[in-house]
């Protein structure tokens, strides 16, 4: 029997993070409001926002804390009802009650993306912001969310935690609403072990997320605008809200920055060595008629690090058969709905109050599966995960993939 790959390790950092971690350790110079200019933090944010194509970027401590930001700079009052999808990470409805909101859940499809007509029906349901989470990258329609929430003056908040390099429609995803959040924890794009940044183009916002963060005094001014200018209308947005707004302190440290910044340059070839990856176990599982991987909506460029699929026309008895047929052969298949405390299944999020039933979101985690594929595979590794799902699936349903 031929062993999976360890599909949990990330890929090296590049050498050159090493030589800004030893300079860093030399100065004892990890914080990001020491230097008076061109801290890593700082070139961070510059670097971020010009690769993204938005005017600001604030690096933070996760996307979690990117996210919370992001809320409280909306200036939401306590009790706003965020409408949110209810196939997500519990990291986004718990950033929702942190910043004294309340999550409001929509639908989600058998093909991971929001279903719009319960998207629409709750939106008129009292609702103050919405925050798309873009789960495991799979991206909804945007062009009709992004239609049904300017017709209502409802803002938009991206959660892009796992979506950096995706694109819609030739945008980068993050850049499509007011503000775009993505994470650095070591199973996204770039790997940090923990980090966030939020973008926008939005000096008011920015200015807000930036004093929250913890840009305690006069510490914005070492904000920049695009280019590292001196942006009058930030300058005019900090001098608002000075001293008007609690400080969380959920700053990104220089150590965190010095580690990202070298991975940038490496994201492009990430995504497409990742986007072939998938597409090409995608391709190979296709072809059982009990494995389905849903298409993407046309307009999506995908970046994706893992693969997610359907059981088709199994029973809870088959899917379960399925999942120990794959651990067995050493690969750990996990299916969203079927374990006891998946951070995944709305079902297990028993913080939130009068939490709902959403029937078409639990159909779909029930029969769904999620395999890693880091970018790093090789064909043949990705060989022996799609054999491992295609005998696994013949072996349950009694049939040879055709
Ligand atoms: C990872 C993830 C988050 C949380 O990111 P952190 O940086 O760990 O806080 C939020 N949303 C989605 C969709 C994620 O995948």
């Amino acid at each position: 029997m031929t062993l999976p790959p360890n599909v949990h390790d990330a890929e090296p950092i590049p050498a050159a993070a090493r030589e800004a971690i030893d300079a860093l350790m030399s100065s004892g110079d990890l914080f990001r409001y020491t230097a008076t200019q061109d801290a890593p933090v700082a070139l961070l944010e510059q670097e971020f926002a010009e690769l993204l194509g938005s005017k600001y970027a604030l690096a933070v401590s996760s996307c979690s804390a990117a996210l919370f930001l992001s809320l409280k700079a909306l200036d939401l009052p306590r009790d706003a009802r965020v409408l949110i999808p209810s196939f997500t990470f519990a990291a986004v409805p718990s950033s929702v009650v942190h910043a004294d909101c309340i999550p409001v859940l929509c639908e989600v499809g058998d093909n991971y993306r929001i279903n719009l007509a319960d998207f629409e029906t709750k939106l008129d349901q009292d609702i103050a912001a919405v925050l798309i989470s873009h789960m495991r990258g799979h991206t909804s329609d945007m062009d009709a969310i992004m239609a049904l929430c300017e017709a209502r003056d409802i803002p938009v908040i991206e959660d892009a935690a796992h979506s950096l390099g995706t694109t819609w429609s030739g945008r980068n995803i993050g850049t499509i609403g007011r503000i775009g959040c993505f994470s650095f924890q070591s199973y996204k794009m770039i790997n940090a072990g923990e980090g966030g940044i939020l973008i926008t183009d939005d000096a008011d916002l920015v200015a807000r997320a930036v004093i929250m963060s913890g840009a305690y005094e006069h510490n914005w001014q070492k904000h920049k605008g695009p280019r590292g200018d001196n942006s009058f209308e930030l300058a005019q947005a900090f001098a608002k809200w000075q001293n008007q707004l609690p400080l969380y302190n959920l700053r990104m440290s220089n150590l965190s920055a010095a580690v990202i910044r070298p991975q940038l340059p490496e994201l492009m070839r990430r995504v497409r060595d990742g986007r072939a990856n998938h597409d090409y176990v995608a391709e190979r599982i296709n072809s059982s008629p009990v494995l389905d991987v849903p298409a993407p909506l046309p307009p999506e460029v995908r970046a994706p690090d893992s693969i997610q699929f359907n059981l088709v026309d199994m029973d809870t008895h088959e899917i379960q058969a399925f999942a120990t047929a794959t651990a067995a052969r050493g690969l750990k298949v996990q299916i969203f709905g079927q374990s006891r405390d998946n951070a995944r299944a709305f079902w297990n999020w028993q913080f939130l109050k009068d939490l709902p039933d959403l029937p078409q979101t639990r159909a779909m985690l029930m029969k769904a599966c999620d395999v890693r594929l880091p970018v790093r595979l090789k064909r043949n590794e990705l060989d022996v995960i799609a054999d491992i799902l295609l005998e696994a699936a013949a072996e349950v349903k009694g049939r040879v993939a055709a």
